[in-house]
């Protein structure tokens, strides 16, 4: 039988209508390169992402065409983020942080037909422009300055009244977005969004137990826009109403701080790199900011340490754990807590918090061992699976990779994890992260946690390095706090509470920083190619 709904589809247009309407005078804030603060409203936005709209559709951009952006994150990105899709052309954000010839080589495998630069990343633009065919570049005036010779200017291109704008009709699974992954293991790939699968994830990211968005929040967005649609939250935002705000290319600690306390921030989201330098500006200069009361910090991308969850505790923020991967829109889970953990210790809340956490509602997710799935029991661990509509099936222009899909239709994340009985998923390591010393499994990821949680660390990284007999052993690099002092002994007592001796590193580097990748992740293929020469006795 069939129901009596009506097939009404889901659209990133309505989010913007709604936007317009319900909350046309909620503010979207961002910096701009001189560090001064651009503002705007909904109202606005919905006015000039229809323009732009309007204009692709009279420069000849056709439903389905891919237009590309090479911008920070601000208000005109945003207008790209809505004004692309309501042309029915496709938004593809370029990761402005990869070499030239990769972005050429990512423009040309999507076919882009347009770009949309801003001013200041017009030098960038010319290194890769003579690799492309782009049809036409539209310099996005942010700093003022004057578009150079040659190029369009936005703020021409989109000039007119577009009241009567009328949005072409398709089908809610066309394309509307796409990203590449960033190419940490071989070529980057690109991953193409619909309409429904962003409408049906700004929904799942916005629920109490996610983001627990509204109207009354503030949030910024330190995730790059280029970085899988800066986790969603820009269009989440938007459906409830939210403030935005945006820091551009200042990203500094003190710079984020300022906004925060400026702009009453409530939420506010990044990888833990951006949150561990917010973190030791904070140590040094608590009664520097004023900041809200229990901000909510979503950190994503890389594991959260506990330590780092504690910390943010005593500075009355909040973190919020989460995990997710481009190809899935990107959020999967989310660290919460259930009722019965409101009476647990702290210290115990602070390790269910730093688990990667419950599925969003709709995600799929199962461990995969050598016989098949394997019980959601917390100690079995395998390679994490999953499916939902917001995870991608298949790679733009690419066949079926069966490293990537199983034959029934799941993911395979590449992720090794667990799930314990209560539903909170654990990733152990990325399988090719993994430390294989004796034939047994070490996970690098628990061990930089823990070394992570000395009051000396900055940061660290483990890496696996040649070992005569035991094939690979851990070697931990590790980065010091400015003015601080530990020795190889004195960390490795403090691992030795956590984990078997064998475990254990006897390898450790003092460096000045772990490299990082473009997305702000710690680099371990540069990690492992600095220390591929050496050999643990
Ligand atoms: P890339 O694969 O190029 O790094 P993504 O940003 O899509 O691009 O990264 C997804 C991967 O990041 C996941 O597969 C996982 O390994 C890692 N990741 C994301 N969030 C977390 C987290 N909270 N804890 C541990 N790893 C995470």
């Amino acid at each position: 039988m069939q129901s009596t709904m009506m097939h009404m589809p889901l659209m990133i247009n309505q989010i913007l209508e709604r936007a317009n309407q319900i909350f046309g005078n909620r503010e979207i804030v961002s910096r701009r390169p001189d560090k001064s603060l651009h503002r705007t409203t909904y109202g606005a936005l919905y006015r000039r992402s229809r323009q732009l709209a309007a204009a692709l559709v009279e420069a000849g951009i056709r439903p389905g065409d891919r237009v590309a952006t090479l911008m920070w994150n601000h208000a005109f990105h945003l207008e790209a983020y809505f004004g692309i899709p309501a042309a029915g052309a496709v938004l593809h954000t370029l990761n402005l942080r990869l070499a030239p010839d990769d972005i050429a080589y990512i423009i040309n495998d999507a076919q882009d037909r347009i770009l949309l630069v801003d001013d200041i990343l017009v030098p960038l633009m010319e290194k890769f422009k003579p690799m492309v065919k782009l049809e036409r570049i539209i310099v996005v005036p942010t700093s003022g300055a004057r578009v150079p010779e040659g190029y369009d200017n936005y703020e021409q291109f989109i000039e007119r009244d577009a009241s009567a704008y009328r949005y072409p009709e398709f089908d809610e699974n066309a394309a509307c977005g796409m990203c590449y992954t960033s190419g940490t293991t071989g070529r980057p790939k690109g991953v193409v969004y619909s309409h429904r699968s962003t409408v049906l994830h700004a929904l799942g990211v916005a629920l109490p137990d996610c983001l627990d968005l509204s109207v009354t929040d503030a949030v910024l967005a330190v995730t790059p826009m280029f970085h899988a649609n800066s986790w969603g939250v820009p269009y989440a935002a938007a459906m409830v109403g939210a403030n935005q705000v945006y820091p551009a290319q200042h990203m500094g600690a003190a710079d984020l701080l300022d906004l925060m306390e400026s702009e009453q921030v409530t939420l506010a989201m990044g990888v833990p790199t951006i949150w561990l330098t917010i973190q030791q500006a904070l140590e040094a200069e608590s009664m520097r900011w004023k900041l809200k009361k229990g901000i909510r910090m979503m950190v994503g991308g890389s594991a959260a340490p506990p330590a780092m969850i504690a910390a943010f505790e005593k500075h009355d923020l909040s973190i919020k754990h989460g995990w997710g991967m481009t190809e899935l829109s990107p959020v999967g889970t989310l660290s919460w807590l259930k009722p019965e953990h409101a009476t647990l210790p702290a210290e115990e809340q602070y390790g269910i918090r730093a688990l990667q956490g419950i599925p969003l509602p709709l995600v799929e997710l199962r461990i995969m061992g050598d016989d098949g799935p394997m019980s959601w029991d917390g100690k079995s661990v395998g390679e994490l699976q999953a499916r939902g509509p917001w995870v991608t099936g298949g790679y733009y222009n690419s066949p079926t990779d069966p490293d990537k899909f199983t034959p029934d239709g799941w993911l395979r994340t590449g992720d090794v994890a667990s799930i314990n009985p209560a539903g909170y998923m654990r990733i152990s390591d990325r399988t090719k992260d993994l430390i294989k010393s004796g034939g047994e499994w070490i996970s690098s990821v628990d061990i930089e946690n823990a070394i992570m949680g000395h009051p000396a660390v900055a940061e660290a990284a483990v890496i696996a390095v040649k070992h005569p007999k035991w094939d690979e052993r851990p070697l931990a690099a590790v980065v010091l706090k400015p003015g601080s002092e530990a020795s190889i002994e004195e960390l490795r007592k403090h691992l030795e509470a956590h984990f078997a001796k064998w475990q254990i590193p006897d390898d450790w580097a003092f460096i000045d920083a772990i490299p990082r990748t473009s997305t702000g992740k710690f680099l371990k293929t540069r990690l492992r190619d600095d220390f591929k020469s050496w050999v643990s006795r």
